[in-house]
């Protein structure tokens, strides 16, 4: 799709339908409580709206709706084509409405336009597509269990899926979990980041035009401790799906423990090591990799690659060209489609990534770029920045900043680039650029995180698993056909052929 102008988008903003009731059983609804928090354009210090702030009984009302429709069968026992070309009818009614779910999504969140327009929702809707065209392909397995026996394992879905989402990807978070749990026939609920809110209220009327049944996919809006943990916590539900932080994740898992031990995956955090060896090649290339790695989505992004691991002998060359590239990525107003880096999403991360700035400062880091806020109007605005002279104990090394920062660390030989890669209680991605194979296939194997890419930063594409080792992850992974494994249950049928008699007869 063709950019439109910054004018051309402020006045779609300016005439958006903007959701804000809660979507629970394929109608919009206040909170019971009648209570709403409010969502501001961080670009401009604008309130949006005030939207519905659910709470307990929101939560019961969906997981009930919910429970209802799966135990209905409506859309768990609907036949796999069908659901399918449901789900396939929603893709379509996006691509219809993208232009108006871009820019909704980014007065919301503060991501540049041009990002949305051109990777976040094509890559939302390969997405479902995706999941949607690999429901009607999947075979289930028979077990080795000799002629006297018929031994089927089959996959089912779960029930009541609750689906918690973080906010720097609100379209492509709700695909990547939407895909695969609808597909496998469960029934949804998504409680979207209470920054940004309405990109999952418009799937959810769009998803209901589509033709997908009431209360299979409902939307409760809310706080994490309130919404949140009452999804977290309900017996009703039988299954979580989260992203967002470590922390936040752990809490998943307790509610789970002290509730119905619902099974429960959690995409968190990472502190990304981008690994460059002596004998890189095309270091133009590489440093584009780098900045974009590190900058994409004003480094909201938990694949960005943080830390830049790279060999004594190739630095300066390389720290040279990143400079050059990093100068082209302008910042400012996100409607701007020429601007790169948009506002940060809220007042609380705006104040951290700053404060891990003034850390990086303060403990002996260099700045190379930026290093500061930038003033426009009352909007959230930080320089893309960049720290050479960080060893591997500095906090901005070792804590996820989730913004603008790159952190420099020379290393002198191969071996102690991984283990400074490693130095990290996450492990969520890597990325080790070599001209040598062998080099670049032993240290992807020696780099513990869930996706190492070589010669490029990325996340691989929806057919690869993404989620991550040690505190990055648990429980499963999304994309690829194994995300189908989180929303499906594994029961073993076994049907005894035998009737007692060895003769062999057949009747
Ligand atoms: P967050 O953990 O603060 O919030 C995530 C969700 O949890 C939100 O919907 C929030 O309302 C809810 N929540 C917060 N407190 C809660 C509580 N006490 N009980 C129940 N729910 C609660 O994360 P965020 O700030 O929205 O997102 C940033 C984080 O997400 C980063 O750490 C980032 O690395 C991670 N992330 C990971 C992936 C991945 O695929 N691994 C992708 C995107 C973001």
């Amino acid at each position: 799709m063709s950019l439109l102008t910054r004018d051309e988008y402020q006045s779609i903003a300016d005439s958006l339908h903007l959701p804000t009731g809660a979507y629970i059983n394929g109608k919009a609804c206040a909170a019971t409580s009648g209570e709403t928090f409010e969502t501001v354009n961080p670009a401009t210090g604008e309130v949006l709206a005030n939207i519905a702030s659910c709470d307990q009984a929101d939560v019961d009302k969906a997981v009930e709706k919910a429970r209802d429709a799966f135990e209905a069968g409506v859309w768990s026992k609907m036949h796999p084509t069908e659901r399918k070309k449901v789900i396939i009818q929603l893709c379509k009614l996006i691509k219809r409405n993208a232009r108006e779910i871009a820019v909704l999504e980014s007065i919301e969140s503060g991501k540049p336009i041009q990002e949305i327009e051109n990777v976040d929702i094509p890559e939302s809707i390969h997405c479902l597509e995706w999941h949607a065209e690999a429901v009607d392909k999947i075979y289930d397995q028979m077990a080795p269990a000799g002629d006297d026996a018929v031994a089927m394992i089959v996959r089912e879905p779960i029930g009541v899926v609750a689906a918690i989402l973080p906010w720097n990807f609100p379209m492509l978070m709700i695909a990547w979990k939407l895909g695969p749990a609808l597909a496998s026939g469960n029934s949804v609920i998504i409680k979207p980041a209470e920054q940004t809110t309405m990109t999952a209220l418009r799937a959810a009327e769009l998803a209901s035009e589509a033709g997908v049944p009431d209360g299979v996919f409902s939307v409760v809006t809310g706080l994490g401790e309130t919404a949140g943990q009452a999804l977290g916590r309900h017996m009703g539900v039988d299954m979580v799906s989260f992203t967002g932080s470590t922390e936040v994740g752990r809490y998943f898992l307790e509610y789970a423990a002290q509730s119905n031990l619902k099974k429960v995956v959690l995409e968190c955090g990472g502190k990304n090591p981008c690994v460059v060896l002596d004998d890189a090649e095309h270091l133009d290339v590489v440093a584009e990799h780098i900045v974009n790695a590190v900058f994409w989505n004003m480094g909201e992004n938990c694949s960005s690659n943080s830390r830049l691991i790279v060999h004594k002998d190739v630095k300066k060359a390389l720290v040279e060209r990143i400079l050059h590239r990093a100068r082209d990525w302008r910042t400012g107003d996100p409607l701007d489609p020429s601007n790169r880096l948009g506002a940060i999403v809220s007042q609380e991360q705006y104040d951290s990534i700053l404060g891990y700035i003034a850390k990086g400062k303060e403990e002996g880091g260099k700045v190379l770029m930026g290093g500061a806020a930038m003033k426009e109007g009352q909007g959230l605005f930080i320089e893309p920045t960049i720290f050479d002279e960080i060893t591997p104990d500095m906090t901005i090394a070792r804590e996820e900043i989730f913004g603008p920062v790159l952190s420099i660390i020379t290393v002198g030989s191969t071996d102690e680039a991984v283990k400074v890669a490693n130095d990290t209680k996450y492990g969520l991605a890597a990325s080790v650029f070599t001209a040598n194979v062998r080099r670049a296939h032993r240290v992807a194997r020696a780099i513990k995180a869930g996706t190492v890419t070589v010669n490029c930063f990325g996340e691989g594409d929806i057919s690869t698993p993404f989620g991550g080792y040690k505190q990055s992850g648990f429980g499963g992974r999304d994309n690829s056909i194994h995300a189908h494994d989180q929303y499906t249950e594994m029961k073993t049928i076994w049907v005894d052929l035998s009737d007692g008699e060895t003769d062999g007869e057949l009747d």
